[in-house]
């Protein structure tokens, strides 16, 4: 990709939206998308992954494929995740630069065009900034926590209230497609690629239509992966808990030999007894969880399932899938020398 290509606006922007059960949402996302393929200078292709939905998205979707070859739609096996299908989706990119948005169009598009323009100044990755969020009082605590703790934790520079609404240029995601973790937290991974970033503050706007897909057990699970994949923090907090202890244990056993040797008073009996049974119990347990988190986490990766497995491919995917003469139904990984090429948008 020159600079001449990216001033001139020759070039191709992919956009990944990952959709589940997001039928409400979809007349209103491809009015979106063409009011804004109508006002950019450059190619605009959309890859919708569905991840398992079981309303009427999908055949919505894949009726809009049908008729836009800039558009394609990717379909999972089953619910993977937000962040599973996402990483599909990067992955069966081929654009100079690669946006991704929520299906629930949360993250404006005409601020997605403001990123645009900052990639084509020469940033690689240019994420949204969360300013601020027209949700509950009580997600808005959540959410600035959970991003302040692991900003504090996280060995990479996590940038903070920045989701996954970005564009990034095509080495990053080339990138991010070649790391072989399968618990995924984009923006993290991201953060950790590198490159020129930057962020552009914005208004998260209300979800419109439906209900948030992330369920408190999933967005649970998403902050724990951002710690687990990025942070030793619980680990070195485990060994601080377990010192103190020992620490404790060794200070309570000579006061209570002083007491048993030089004043020669009565045991103090069950209670003293007791509260250290339960405490130490209590800890030792803990400690295990956290250990079990990273124990569960080294499994998984060792295990090097694919991410997500597709049922079905439609649209412009579908000839880098022929190309590579791999069937739809197997995760494939582009080359990233595969990547740059450009495919044909009406090569189907
Ligand atoms: N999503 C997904 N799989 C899931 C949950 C969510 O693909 O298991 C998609 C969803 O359709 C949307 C995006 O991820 O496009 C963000 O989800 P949502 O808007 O529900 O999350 P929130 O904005 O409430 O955090
Ligand atoms: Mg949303």
């Amino acid at each position: 990709m020159t600079d001449k290509q990216v001033t001139s606006g020759n070039f191709i922007l992919d956009i990944v939206i990952p959709c589940y059960n997001e039928e409400a949402m979809v007349p209103g996302l491809l009015r979106a998308i063409g009011e804004f393929k109508s006002r950019t200078d450059y190619t605009v292709r959309v890859l919708f992954v569905d991840d398992g939905s079981t309303d009427a998205a999908p055949s919505l979707l894949k009726e809009a494929c049908r008729t836009d070859p800039s558009l394609a739609y990717v379909g999972l096996s089953r619910n993977f995740g937000h962040q599973s299908a996402l990483s599909t989706g990067l992955r069966l990119t081929s654009g100079a630069a690669v946006a991704v948005i929520d299906a629930d169009l949360q993250d404006p598009l005409p601020v997605l065009a403001e990123l645009v323009r900052k990639w084509r100044e020469g940033f690689d990755v240019v994420y949204g900034v969360r300013r601020k969020r027209k949700e509950s009082p009580l997600h808005r605590a959540a959410y600035a926590l959970h991003y302040r703790l692991l900003r504090l934790a996280a060995e990479v520079d996590l940038p903070l209230d920045a989701g996954d609404f970005c564009v990034m240029s095509r080495r990053v995601v080339d990138v991010l497609n070649s790391l072989p973790e399968r618990s995924r937290y984009v923006r993290g991974l991201r953060a950790w690629a590198g490159f020129r970033q930057t962020g552009v503050p914005y208004e998260r706007d209300q979800r419109t239509k439906g209900k948030s897909k992330y369920s408190i057990p999933k967005l649970l699970g998403l902050a724990a992966s951002g710690y687990i994949s990025f942070s030793v923090a619980p680990l070195r907090l485990a060994v601080w808990v377990g010192l103190l202890q020992i620490l404790f244990g060794v200070c309570y056993g000579i006061y209570a030999l002083v007491e048993r040797l030089v004043f020669r008073t009565a045991p103090s009996g069950w209670t003293s007894l007791a509260v250290l049974f339960l405490l130490f119990g209590g800890i030792q347990v803990a400690l295990l969880g956290i250990i079990g988190e990273y124990i569960g986490q080294i499994v998984r990766e060792v295990k090097r399932r694919p991410e997500a497995v597709l049922s079905e491919v439609l649209g412009w995917p579908s000839s880098e899938a022929n190309r590579q003469g791999t069937a739809p139904g197997e995760l494939r990984r582009i080359p990233s020398s595969e990547c740059r090429q450009e495919v044909s948008l009406h090569d189907r």
